[in-house]
């Protein structure tokens, strides 16, 4: 009898030891104790597109403090990399004799060494010194179709090896050589931007600045983020999971465009020739930093399709998805090794 009453006892220890413990781990996994999660957003119309910022954040006015923070460096950035206006640092190179050297910023030093980089390994395919053809073009306010002359004039001063670089400072040499940072600088301030998040103890987010993405840690109930794209013709979204690398960005002849007598003129530029690229109507990169993902959606497009996804699968930590127009009206894609088990188009 005693034996029974001290059995009946140690089951309802263990009941109630089980009970506590369930109860605990609900408490924890719920968020109480202020480890609640939320969802704190931003948009910012910056580097002419818009730039989304979500976090989740345990403290929402911090979660406030840190996007501003996020958000004047990425203004910051834009500043220094406006080519064409303002008081900014490359405005002021790009206005002045182009002999002079100057001793450049460190962001503008990241950014021209790593497009030097990618110039250097594709034949020139990324040159951020279309500039001055880029600027005929006008996309910026809806596009005009320069003259060949006009091009062809524009296009002599094209080339990035014409600029001079010598540790921290440049010269943008004797030919009349502009710089034009628009296919990097988006990329970069959204890794910066990410930096300053993680400095800030960030642990769960997303940057989106027009379509250069970069995400890490996961949502509240260790979901995923979910990436959605355009499809370059069909309007329907892409999602593709599980890619492993945090970075993606996509290049489309379909974002800056005009359309005159029946042919689409876009701003991808060839450096070679100065015109639109006809080889691809859309890439998507992955890669491990969203510079690198905005520099190569702009190198491969102009690369093409073959060219440009044997120069992706030569890259460590690089995967891509090319849109391609076989014949009028029919697309196709092709993507490198590592994600094809992935892409279900
Ligand atoms: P978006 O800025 O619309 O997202 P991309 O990232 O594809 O588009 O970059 C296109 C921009 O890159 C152009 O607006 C132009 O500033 C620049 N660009 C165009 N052609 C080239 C090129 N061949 N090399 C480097 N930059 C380029
Ligand atoms: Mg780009």
């Amino acid at each position: 009898m005693y034996k029974m009453i001290l059995n009946h006892r140690k089951h309802s220890i263990i009941i109630t030891c089980f009970i506590i413990l369930i109860v605990i781990l609900w408490i924890f996994s719920s968020g109480w104790f202020g480890n609640k999660l939320t969802l704190v957003e931003s948009t910012v119309f910056l580097m002419s597109t818009s730039v989304n910022v979500k976090i989740f954040v345990s403290d929402e006015t911090e979660g406030k403090n840190v996007l501003s923070k996020v958000f004047s460096a990425a203004s910051e950035i834009e500043k220094i990399m406006e080519p064409l206006k303002g008081d900014g640092e490359l405005h002021k190179i790009n206005s002045s004799p182009t002999e002079i050297w100057w001793k450049i910023s460190p962001e503008l030093k990241t950014v021209i060494n790593r497009s030097v980089f990618f110039y250097e390994n594709s034949d020139g395919a990324f040159d951020p010194t279309i500039s001055s053809v880029k600027w005929l073009w006008d996309f910026k306010n809806g596009g005009t179709l320069p003259s060949e002359k006009e091009i062809s004039e524009a296009l002599k001063t094209v080339g990035l090896s014409k600029i001079k670089i010598k540790g921290d400072s440049l010269s943008l040499g004797t030919n009349g050589t502009r710089l034009d940072l628009g296919g990097v600088a988006k990329g970069y301030a959204v890794d910066i931007m990410i930096k300053i998040l993680r400095e800030n103890s960030v642990s769960s987010g997303l940057v989106n600045a027009g379509g250069d993405i970069f995400t890490f840690g996961k949502k509240p109930g260790g979901k995923d983020w979910v990436i959605g794209f355009r499809h370059p013709r069909s309007r329907k979204t892409i999602v593709l999971n599980n890619i492993s690398l945090p970075a993606v960005a996509t290049s489309g002849d379909y974002e800056r465009y005009f359309i005159k007598d029946g042919v689409r003129y876009h701003h991808i530029l060839d450096p070679s020739t100065g015109y639109p690229v006809r080889k691809c109507t859309s890439v998507t990169v992955w890669a491990e930093t969203a510079m690198d993902a905005d520099i190569l959606a702009t190198t491969i497009f102009v690369l093409g399709p073959q060219k440009g996804l044997e120069f992706a699968e030569k890259m460590n930590n690089v995967e891509t998805l090319i849109f391609f127009e076989k014949e009028k009206g029919v697309i196709e894609h092709v993507v490198t090794s590592g994600v094809s088990d992935k892409v279900k188009l």
